[in-house]
Formats: structure tokens, sequence, C-alpha cells
């Protein structure tokens, strides 16, 4: 017979708890602060866009989880800088999202095709 997993934490009162009674979590100290951290290093594979297919419909912009893609003049900025790889963390969104499939992830790594 297995053993009951304990929970870790006792939250058998919980509905009792006021906002102070719960345990901290992960603490963001300053708003804005995402400048000061690169979070694209353990991405696996990263978004190339294609300038031919892409009819700037800004669909990638808006669901990118990372404000990863950058837009200039209401168009996506070009080619090397849309992507910014130091915040990019190759969850391929945009890819899936595009309308036109101008966005290809490719792995980390690898022979870039050549960027139009
Ligand atoms: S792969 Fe994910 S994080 Fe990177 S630009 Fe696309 S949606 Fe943003
Ligand atoms: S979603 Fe696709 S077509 Fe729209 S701007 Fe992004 S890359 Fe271009």
């Amino acid at each position: 017979m297995s053993e009951t997993k304990q929970s870790k934490w006792d939250i058998s009162d919980m509905d009792s708890w006021t906002a102070e009674d719960f345990p901290l979590g992960a603490v963001i100290p300053d708003s804005g602060n995402s400048r000061d951290y690169v979070t694209g290093g353990w991405r696996s594979e990263r978004p190339i866009r294609n300038v031919d297919t892409c009819i700037e419909c800004l669909l990638c912009w808006i669901v990118c989880p990372d404000t990863a893609i950058r837009v200039a003049d209401e168009k996506l900025a070009p080619d090397p800088d849309t992507f910014n790889l130091d915040h990019c963390k190759g969850c391929g969104v945009c890819a899936n999202e595009c309308p036109v499939e101008a966005i290809t992830m490719v792995p980390e790594g690898c022979e870039l095709p050549e960027v139009k």
C-alpha cells in the first residue's frame, strides 16, 4: 500500500487566511526590470521571418508573450532586429499564429537560412 503524499503546506484552515497568511512566492522588486535580465539564454529554437511572405499584420507582435518582437513605424522592425533574442524564449507562438506562415522556427546553432 502506497503512502499518502503529505502536502508541503498545512492548508487545512486556508478558508480563514488573510492576505498576510499566504506564503510569499516570487518577488518582482521593481517594475520594468526585464531589460536587466537576458532571459532568452535557454532558447532551443529561434524564429526567422520571410519578409516576402509577411503581410505586416503584426499579429505576431500582439501574441508574443515576451514582447520580443520589435515594431517600428507600425511595421515589424527590419531584419536582423525583428526579434529581440535577449528575450525571445523560442516558444514558437509567433510562428504558430502567423496567418501566412511567414515565421519559421529553426534550431539554435544550426546553419541559418539567409535572412532576407
Ligand atoms: S518564439 Fe515566442 S518569444 Fe520568441 S518572438 Fe516568437 S512568440 Fe516571442
Ligand atoms: S504574423 Fe506573420 S504576417 Fe503578420 S506581421 Fe508577423 S510575420 Fe508578418
